[in-house]
């Protein structure tokens, strides 16, 4: 008899939406184990390690579970990065319980997968990016690390096309990086880099998760 799949999983929480444009949305989280980068200023480091082994099963339970008490219509799979593994029956199954499939990645895998919302967020210092995304990413999120610079920014622009927005996002929401943040939109602005704007990570000011 077939073995159920494992996925290595870190968290399953419900909180809001604090990056991108879905910004402040009620979602329920995915946090999947393992990523295939190691950078430098990740802010979810704890999601490197091991994770707890769930079936899909197992996973589909918990989340009708939250739903009861937190009935969001979005689901918000992310990391780490969560295309590491292979999550393909999860998302079919998250989505025949009527769930917005919502994915955080950084760029470098892709799977097809019956996804409503790709967050596309490139890393430094190559920022590679399937090309998958370029028609698919639903925003892109650069965040402001001590060396990101306006040719970095022009880059990812030509990567995407103009109706995708680039949002700058402070690293942690910290003081420098917001100062960059502002100082990088100008630059910007002045540069003619199209549908760019500022962003924050709003659960973290909220507090939450
Ligand atoms: S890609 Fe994202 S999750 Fe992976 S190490 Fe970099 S910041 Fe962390």
């Amino acid at each position: 008899m077939p073995q159920p799949r494992i996925l290595k999983i870190t968290e399953i929480f419900s909180s809001i939406q604090g990056e991108g444009l879905r910004q402040g949305e009620p979602t329920l989280f995915i946090r999947f184990a393992g990523c295939n980068l190691k950078c430098s200023f990740c802010d979810t480091k704890y999601a490197w390690k091991q994770g707890h082994p769930y079936s899909v099963s197992q996973v589909l339970d918990e989340i009708k579970k939250k739903k009861q008490t937190y009935p969001a219509q979005w689901i918000c799979l992310t990391g780490g990065e969560p295309l590491v593994q292979d999550i393909a029956d999860l998302v079919r199954k998250l989505k025949k319980e009527g769930l917005k499939i919502q994915v955080e990645t950084n760029g470098t895998l892709y799977r097809t997968l019956p996804v409503d919302w790709y967050s596309v967020s490139p890393k430094p210092n190559e920022y590679d990016c399937r090309s998958e995304y370029r028609e698919k990413a639903m925003e892109v999120k650069i965040v402001v690390t001590q060396n990101l610079d306006l040719e970095s920014i022009r880059r990812l622009r030509e990567m995407f096309p103009e109706k995708t927005p680039l949002l700058l996002q402070p690293q942690s929401n910290r003081k420098w990086s917001m100062e960059l943040g502002v100082k990088l939109l100008e630059q910007s602005l002045r540069a003619g880099v199209q549908n760019i704007r500022l962003s924050v990570q709003l659960h973290k000011i909220f507090g939450l998760k």
